[in-house]
């Protein structure tokens, strides 16, 4: 009698609904450049330290913030994801005034299909901290949820106003802060603002781990908080993470 073993493999261009292959890549959608660095970096250089395929879609270029052109504030993003090889899209939105209408979403639903990720990151909805930062994450939540090969969507911390913000999900990126610092680093036309300075992101990720660690933190740690919008169990998306990557999974 002959026996067969079937061993999960993982393929990044196919995805099984139901099966143990996963597709094995993750998008950040945001409204500006630095926006992914700022909520997600450290997540997105642990999954691409895990075998995963890093891909940021910023939707505007930023071009109303501090940088002297909107040339120079794409130079600092495309730097700044070069620090883990992730891709990068910039699209033509208008800076502050990125509209929940008919294109928006159907940007953000041609970049899911392009990327098919299992993994999306995006804005937190409802935090009032920017009119943009609202549109992106809601645009990129409603398109995920209906996405069959996205298993896990995750609403990250915003940078100001985050009163609302009350995280359930919880990455350790302590062996990834320098990853994060550095691409940080890299806007240099945005090191002004206080939410920037590498002060108040290791203060962030501190306070985090405090959160997500209740027992003594032999050294200082740092991790990124999240809102959970939806996890499907995915053995093969759990075994592709892997235990080390990942910091426990509670509620604050
Ligand atoms: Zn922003």
């Amino acid at each position: 009698m002959k026996f067969s073993v079937i061993i999960p493999t993982y393929n990044r261009a196919e995805s099984q609904p139901g099966g143990l292959v996963v597709n094995r890549s993750v998008l950040a959608v945001f409204a500006h450049p630095d926006d992914a660095e700022l909520g997600c970096f450290g997540t997105l250089a642990a999954l691409a330290r895990a075998g995963f395929e890093p891909h940021i879609l910023a939707l505007t270029n930023g071009a109303s913030s501090c940088s002297p052109d909107a040339a120079f504030r794409t130079a600092e993003a495309k730097e700044s994801a070069g620090v883990i090889g992730a891709d990068l899209v910039i699209e033509n939105f208008v800076d502050g005034g990125l509209e929940p209408k008919r294109e928006t979403y159907a940007c953000v639903n041609d970049h899911l299909a392009r990327v098919r990720p299992s993994i999306v990151v995006t804005h937190m909805v409802g935090a009032l901290d920017h009119q943009d930062h609202e549109t992106a994450g809601r645009a990129a939540t409603t398109i995920a949820g209906r996405t069959p090969c996205v298993s896990l969507i995750l609403q990250s911390e915003p940078p100001l106003m985050n009163n609302l913000f009350c995280p359930d999900f919880y990455v350790d990126i302590t062996a990834y802060m320098a990853e994060k610092l550095n691409a940080m680093s890299r806007y240099r036309s945005e090191r002004d603002k206080p939410f920037m300075a590498e002060r108040a992101i290791r203060d962030r990720a501190a306070w985090w781990a405090r959160q997500a660690e209740t027992q003594n933190l032999p050294t200082t740690r740092y991790y990124e908080a999240f809102r959970l919008v939806k996890a499907k169990l995915d053995f093969g998306l759990l075994a592709a993470l892997g235990p080390a990557a990942w910091g426990k999974v509670g509620v604050a």
